[in-house]
């Protein structure tokens, strides 16, 4: 115990040159050590390294929100049909394959046997998976493909209602849209766990001070059914019993998408069972009605403000900073810091993602630096009182694994 709280002590040392170096920001949270118990009771967590040379990339996307909710419905354009598919907020990872099934249903009157899907986020790769099951032809035509697409921008959860519609806006026909999509999705991302999608379930940690917390974003009421919430399976740790620098953590199964790999991979199934990409930017309705495909899906998100004039729709910006991966952390784990910052850690192939940051009504995709540093400093402060895994002890294991063997036992890695 001596030994893990001098190296606890070290650890604060570094991490306060560090704070030091950002400059004009003050660590607003004064690190302190969580609480010591026998090594055995603690989950033994690798410590993820934030630091500022280990940042690799931050990136912005725009979130297609509507305080009416997403719009699934088909109208009439010129001859064809046109069925609209987008406004998903933050929940457009979640809710894919759902919508592609209700975008599916509306096409069948039709009688078509070749549709235009325009847009190459997930709902568009996901409503034209779903078309090709039924037997469609399809072509998708996009001004942006993976990893170009908001989509590769996601934090990526299963969040099926983050950002998603005011609730006084529901009505009853929106919430059986939603429950029907939510719940398709839901089964279909299960299915798609392993390396090939990157699509996986992972141990997700809320450190807190008020063991009551209830875990993830996104709307409470009666608008996602039991069954569907993310963290059914929500496990109290008191103190003690895990490493994070608050008195409590709450323990939930989260399923997470990588989306780099799982866009790819949904682009891969797309050509391989017959699917047409034309790289393309329509600039009015007029250009869509000209197409050949009598049936046109519309899944260009944010893009339908200016191509239907939808002024309901607003950006809601997100922005995500990546430090070098570390495979022996395999855990995500979110805290609110003083200073306001998200301290949220999400480890990827990719990297690990620190923050997640939501603002309403803002276009630009220029990286916020205020954003970013309080993110890192927050993060940074949460690391530096953590307890690290005691030596020789198995990590507790979140993920299966992806390590191999003789990486499981803990070696004392340089923190
Ligand atoms: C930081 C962040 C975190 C997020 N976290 C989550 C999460 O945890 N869970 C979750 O479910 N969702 C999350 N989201 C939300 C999710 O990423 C979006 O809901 C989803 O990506 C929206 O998909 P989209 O198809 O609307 O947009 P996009 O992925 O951008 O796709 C739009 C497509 O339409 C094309 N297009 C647009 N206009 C035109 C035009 N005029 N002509 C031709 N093509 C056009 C584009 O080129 C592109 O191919 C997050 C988003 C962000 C930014």
């Amino acid at each position: 115990v001596a030994a893990v709280q001098r190296r606890s002590v070290v650890k604060l040392g570094t991490t306060a040159l560090l704070g030091t170096a950002l400059a004009g920001c003050r660590p607003a949270l004064a690190p302190r050590l969580a609480p010591t118990a026998p090594a055995g009771r603690r989950l033994q967590l690798a410590v993820p390294r934030v630091r500022l040379d280990r940042v690799i990339r931050t990136t912005v996307g725009l979130r297609p929100h509507r305080d009416g909710g997403f719009v699934l419905r088909a109208e009439k354009l010129d001859a064809k049909v046109l069925v609209h598919n987008y406004g998903h907020g933050g929940a457009g990872m979640s809710l894919a394959w759902g919508c592609g099934v209700l975008v599916a249903d509306l096409s069948q009157p039709t009688g078509a046997t070749q549709v235009a899907v325009i847009g190459c986020g997930a709902p568009g790769l996901c409503t034209a998976r779903q078309l090709q099951r039924r037997g469609y032809a399809v072509t998708i035509y996009a001004a942006t493909v993976p990893p170009d697409t908001t989509s590769n921008r996601s934090w990526a959860g299963y969040t099926p209602t983050t950002a998603l519609i005011a609730p006084e806006r529901r009505t009853p026909a929106w919430d059986q849209q939603f429950r029907t999509a939510a719940e398709i999705s839901y089964r279909q991302l299960q299915t798609m766990v392993g390396p090939r999608y990157g699509v996986y379930w992972i141990d997700a940690y809320a450190a807190t001070d008020d063991p009551t917390a209830r875990p993830g974003g996104g709307q409470d009421g009666d608008l996602v059914p039991e069954h569907l919430r993310p963290g059914r399976d929500r496990q109290v740790l008191g103190p003690g019993e895990h490493p994070f620098p608050t008195s409590h953590a709450v323990r939930t199964s989260n399923l997470a998408i990588e989306p780099s790999i799982y866009l790819d991979a949904v682009v891969d199934d797309f050509l391989a069972a017959g699917g047409r990409i034309v790289i393309r930017r329509f600039e009015s309705r007029r250009e869509l009605a000209a197409l050949a495909e009598p049936v046109v899906v519309n899944c260009t998100g944010l893009g339908s403000f200016s191509l239907f004039d939808d002024m309901e729709l607003v950006p809601i910006k997100g922005q995500l900073t990546f430090i070098v991966p570390q495979r022996e952390v395999d855990y995500r784990v979110s805290s609110r810091a003083a200073n306001g910052g998200n301290a949220g850690l999400n480890p990827r192939s990719d990297g690990i993602v620190v923050g997640n940051s939501q603002e309403p009504g803002v276009w630009s995709l220029d990286v916020n630096e205020e954003i970013l540093k309080r993110n890192l400093e927050a993060a940074m402060t949460f690391v530096a009182g953590m307890q690290p895994p005691a030596p020789a002890q198995r990590l507790t294991r979140s993920r299966p694994p992806s390590v191999p063997p003789a990486l499981e036992t803990f070696l004392d890695v340089d923190q």
